[in-house]
């Protein structure tokens, strides 16, 4: 019903010019409300899906930047129910168009996927759909569109929309460049009267502006909202025992709730999900090296089933779009900030409360800087990359605003965590900030005074007055720094001296023996001149207190036992129908119900994510439920 409700509008629409520039605004705006209410159950657009949709409808281009979660997918899906022809979606994850597509299915609407995985039967039935004229939305992966012949054979599907999903692909500058997407500029020369819309969560100004260039858009057609996250929680953690604490967070902050848990190597994957398992933790592991039939069963099994926990490499999850991951933890620092805001903005879809917590040391650091100094790369990429290292360390280090720290690094000027913030480690008040000049002058005398030559351990043992024998063999115990520092611990100097890294005050020579030396800008903290202020280790402090999961959800515990309720009865039906149990409803649709009891088929469609089909389908059931 939904769909024909506006079939008024759309042959307004298609009887327009084929770019349909000249079809009114108000129009387009009726029938865009239309679908969103009726076809995908929510009540209004978020910033800025409409003036999004309305462009793309009338036939201009958009270059969309949201942050994951944030309503991407109907700004081309709107208007690819609106305008006449065949909308094509290019994305670069074939293991993720079916999950896509069967969305879209369960809403009604026809959507299918083409890819080299599909069997060859499968693959004859959606071109024969296509021929039919049936299909409106086509998912497509990149290479598939650019082989030979296929964009003019495209023409007599009469395309009406292209939309380039994980549009950052296209630039080098991105984390996940892919060469064919570069040549998607193509489609522009080919159809020049035919809209695109390209899509991305992560683009820092160089990205965007080689996207605009490829896609042949100007700033114009930009549509970017803030890339924050208010519905994330920012933790960061020094490592001690990495697995202890992964284990706790897990279970004070996350039992039984779906996560990912990123790890630097294979092998650390393999023994940390062999670990969590053994200690009642539904994890599972996922990386490259796996046979591709395990690794498609774990991914799916993350997808469809409740509370898992995924331990993967940085090879899991380039779109992964299930919505209700309630955290995402690194074991290891990401390679930069824009990795880090792309893997853990896979957390929280939903925009339901969610946590990415981070565990890092220096050997981190260490490792990352080693790295860059054995890859054989191009200065100047060396230099983009020691910058992303930095820009990492920092944000570990720092005392300020987590949220403020990433979104800078976007050129956002953010605000620090609000009231409706999931609130930082740093803005909860938690951390204690103390002037730490006096232990920062301490330390950078020692580097100073053992020559700018020697490793952290060396300078620590002089600081503590540790008699080694290397420390007597070259004479630092006659240093008037020698034994300066007891008041504080091994583990207290190695913080400081992270701090000091991380504001670039002291600098390590790779090329040597890890020697530190000192960045002329630490002379107006050594004189006195500047206050370095300190964050006191937490690692000397109890861990954050517990929280009960559900109240994370803000349910109280009758609405909770519901929402369990109804949880259950939708991996009934997804494993009735083999699908993703939020393809059947949203984690937030269900703590909706559970809040608001609908008692009546009439109040049930005005939850949101509840459409017309999907009312028609199950809405009953979740109704009896409710009101048994
Ligand atoms: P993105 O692709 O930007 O990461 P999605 O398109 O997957 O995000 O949307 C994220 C979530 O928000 C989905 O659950 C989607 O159904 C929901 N959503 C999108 N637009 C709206 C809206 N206008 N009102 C309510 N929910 C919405
Ligand atoms: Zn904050």
């Amino acid at each position: 019903m939904g769909v024909k409700a506006v079939d008024g509008v759309q042959s307004e629409i298609s009887t327009g010019d084929s770019s349909g520039s000249d079809v009114p605004v108000e129009a387009i705006r009726k029938a865009s409300e239309i679908f969103l209410q009726e076809v995908f159950g929510y009540e209004s657009f978020r910033e800025p899906q409409q003036e999004v949709i309305e462009r793309v409808v009338s036939g201009k281009n958009a270059l969309v930047l949201m942050p994951t979660g944030g309503g991407k997918s109907l700004c081309y899906q709107i208007p690819g129910l609106i305008r006449p022809g065949l909308t094509i979606v290019v994305t670069p994850t074939i293991s993720l168009m079916q999950d896509q597509v069967d969305a879209l299915t369960q809403a009604g609407v026809a959507a299918a996927a083409l890819n080299s995985s599909m069997d060859p039967a499968d693959r004859k039935r959606v071109w024969a759909r296509l021929h039919s004229g049936e299909i409106k939305i086509l998912y497509l992966a990149p290479e598939r569109l650019l082989l030979d012949g296929f964009l003019d054979q495209l023409a007599s599907f009469k395309p009406g929309l292209f939309a380039i999903d994980e549009a950052h692909c296209i630039s080098q500058w991105g984390h996940d460049f892919r060469a064919e997407y570069q040549q998607l500029g193509a489609l522009r020369r080919h159809y020049p009267m035919i809209p695109v819309i390209g899509l991305t969560a992560t683009a820092d100004p160089q990205t965007l502006k080689d996207i605009l260039k490829v896609l042949d858009m100007s700033t114009e057609d930009l549509y970017s909202t803030s890339m924050n996250r208010s519905n994330l929680r920012y933790l960061v953690e020094p490592k001690d025992q990495p697995r202890k604490q992964l284990l706790k967070f897990i279970r004070d902050r996350h039992a039984g709730e779906a996560g990912i848990v990123y790890c630097g190597s294979r092998k650390k994957v393999e023994d940390t999900s062999t670990w969590l398992r053994k200690e009642g933790i539904r994890a599972v592991p996922y990386h490259a090296g796996m046979a591709s039939s395990e690794r498609t069963m774990n991914q799916q099994l993350f997808q469809r089933e409740e509370g898992i926990v995924v331990v993967a490499t940085v090879a899991f999850g380039m779109g992964i779009d299930k919505p209700n991951v309630r955290f995402v933890a690194h074991l290891d620092m990401p390679e930069s900030p824009q990795h880090y805001s792309q893997e853990s903005g896979r957390a929280g879809r939903d925009g339901l409360p969610a946590e990415c917590w981070l565990c890092y040391g220096w050997q981190d650091v260490m490792m990352a800087q080693r790295r860059l100094a054995e890859a054989e790369i191009d200065p100047a990429q060396k230099r983009i990359r020691r910058h992303q290292i930095d820009a990492m360390l920092a944000y570990c280090e720092t005392s300020e605003c987590r949220r403020l720290n990433l979104l800078r690094f976007f050129g956002e000027e953010g605000e620090p965590c609000s009231e409706t913030d999931q609130v930082c480690d740093n803005c909860s008040g938690k951390i204690e900030l103390v002037d730490g000049t006096i232990l920062a002058q301490k330390l950078l005398s020692a580097i100073s005074k053992t020559g700018q030559r020697f490793g952290k351990a060396h300078v620590i043992d002089v600081l503590l007055g540790n008699a080694t024998e290397k420390v007597t063999r070259f004479g630092h115990d006659h240093l008037s720094v020698y034994g300066i520092g007891t008041e504080l611990d091994e583990a207290g100097w190695h913080s400081v001296f992270r701090q000091l890294a991380s504001r670039g005050l002291v600098r390590i020579d790779l090329e040597g023996h890890n020697g530190i030396s000192l960045d002329a800008r630490c002379r107006s903290v050594l004189r006195g001149e500047e206050v370095f202020t300190f964050r006191k280790d937490p690692l000397a402090k109890k861990s954050s207190r517990k929280r009960k999961k559900k109240k994370e959800l803000g349910l109280d515990a009758m609405e909770a036992s519901l929402f369990d309720r109804l949880r259950k009865h939708r991996l009934q039906i997804s494993k009735e129908l083999e699908v993703p149990p939020y393809t059947v409803f949203h984690d937030s649709t269900l703590v909706e119900m559970s809040q608001l009891k609908p008692q009546t088929m009439s109040q049930m469609a005005m939850i949101g994510g509840v459409g017309q089909k999907k009312l028609e389908k199950w809405g009953q059931g979740f109704l009896d439920i409710i009101t048994s």
